[in-house]
């Protein structure tokens, strides 16, 4: 097997939403890096998973001139009331506070959309973004020049000799592995219950509605003209196979207080334990993670592909002051920065995943925490009749 040396400012591991932004932010600040995927480009782009930008994710986008990547279902509207939400059947508007920002900047706009806008425009201006890089493996992270070894698609050993590694490679990716066990702190808060997550191909109308019921939090959000994600709060212990269709329209219904506007064909189904990570440092050496290879946030707070923009931007950041002005103070304090942020938004997350699940089943809770969460919930929701909205 025939082996090439190559070198690279930074090495982008991983070509989701963090690895692909980050290339995005250092190729227009003119700093050579090369992202690699280990998967093919079709699987990627059609790799269904989140479908909403917060503002903040949004104005990310827009400070570095890229916002067309966004191909929005449709935005907030300043004048927009707020996200239906049902308690008991009873329709109230919920408004999500944006983290002090201008919420109408979010976005309804399907993960794999926003990947493949990334794709083209990272190949457009002239990036190095390789598909089914394989074996990927990192060495000498400690050193001043760390290496990435791969296989090639034809089976050709390949290594590339860099600066910076970024580990953009999800939560299940291998960069993080290489942090020794003594250094690497890992945080986790499990909130004890699951969504069963269901694709389905039916238009959702509202965009988005959410229900709060004594048998479970329940919801509806877009993914397309003609696809929804559809959420069912469930026990961690439930299968797919206790879920079959007939009974999700039935539970939907229940939840919802009403029949779903539109029944249609179901086509995945997976339950997603609850849950907020955190590791720390989010450094060592000279690699830095980046997105889900550091944390995951509950899904509730729809904030994962926002965090992940938030430190594609402060690493980009980081490396542009170090390339352009010998200045490695951002580097230095990378984790740190990400991390406050963080722990800020894990907080709000928190809060509001208790408030939307406590307030409805108190089986898994109890009683006293349900009462405390519907008095939270009072303060989030703006009480309007459906005639009014
Ligand atoms: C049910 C659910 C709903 C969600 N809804 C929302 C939402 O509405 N809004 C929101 O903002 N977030 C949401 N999220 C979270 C969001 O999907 C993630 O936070 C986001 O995908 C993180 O992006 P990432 O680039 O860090 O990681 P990923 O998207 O996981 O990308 C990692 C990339 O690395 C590649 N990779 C993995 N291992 C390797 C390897 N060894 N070598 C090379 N490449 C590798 C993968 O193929 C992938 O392309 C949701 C998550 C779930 C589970």
């Amino acid at each position: 097997m025939t082996q090439q040396n190559e070198t690279a400012s930074v090495v982008i591991v991983g070509g989701g939403v963090a690895g692909l932004t980050l290339g995005t932010f250092l190729l227009r600040s003119g700093i050579h890096c090369t992202i690699l995927e280990k998967h093919s480009r079709e699987h990627v782009e059609n790799r269904q998973r989140a479908g909403s930008l917060d503002a903040s994710g949004v104005r990310t986008l827009r400070q570095w001139g890229i916002e067309e990547v966004v191909e929005e279902i449709s935005t907030g509207d300043s004048a927009d009331p707020g996200m239906p939400l049902l308690v008991d059947g009873q329709k109230r508007l919920w408004k999500m506070d944006g983290h002090g920002e201008d919420e109408a900047d979010s976005a309804f706009c399907p993960q794999q959309v926003l990947v493949r806008n990334l794709i083209k425009l990272f190949l457009r201006d002239g990036g190095d973004l390789r598909f089914e890089s394989e074996d990927i493996s990192l060495e000498g992270v400690e050193t001043d020049s760390p290496t990435v070894r791969y296989r090639a698609p034809d089976g050709s050993a390949k290594v590339i000799s860099c600066d910076f590694i970024a580990g953009s490679d999800g939560y299940h990716g291998v960069s993080r592995t290489v942090i020794p066990e003594d250094v690497l702190k890992c945080d986790t808060h499990e909130f004890g219950y699951a969504w069963l997550t269901i694709l389905a191909e039916v238009p959702a109308d509202p965009l988005a509605v959410m229900a709060v019921h004594s048998r479970g939090f329940a919801a509806q959000i877009t993914r397309g003209p003609n696809a929804s994600r559809l959420y069912l709060q469930c026990p961690l212990t439930d299968s797919v196979g206790q879920w079959p269709d007939e009974r999700i329209w039935a539970e939907l219904e229940t939840r919802f207080g009403a029949p779903p506007a539109v029944r249609g064909p179901i086509v995945s189904k997976q339950v997603v334990p609850l849950r907020g990570v955190v590791f720390s440092p989010m450094s060592h050496g000279r690699l830095y993670l980046v997105g889900d290879a550091a944390h995951l946030i509950s899904p509730m707070s729809a904030e994962g592909m926002s965090l992940a923009l938030h430190d594609a931007e402060a690493l980009a950041r980081a490396v542009v002051k170090h390339v352009d002005e010998g200045d490695s103070s951002l580097l230095k304090s990378y984790s740190d920065t990400c991390l406050d942020y963080i722990w800020e938004r894990q907080a709000a997350a928190v809060w509001m995943t208790d408030t939307m699940h406590d307030s409805g089943d108190a089986s898994y809770r109890g009683e006293f925490l349900r009462k405390v969460a519907r008095a939270n919930l009072e303060t989030l929701t703006q009480q309007r009749t459906a005639a009014q909205s």
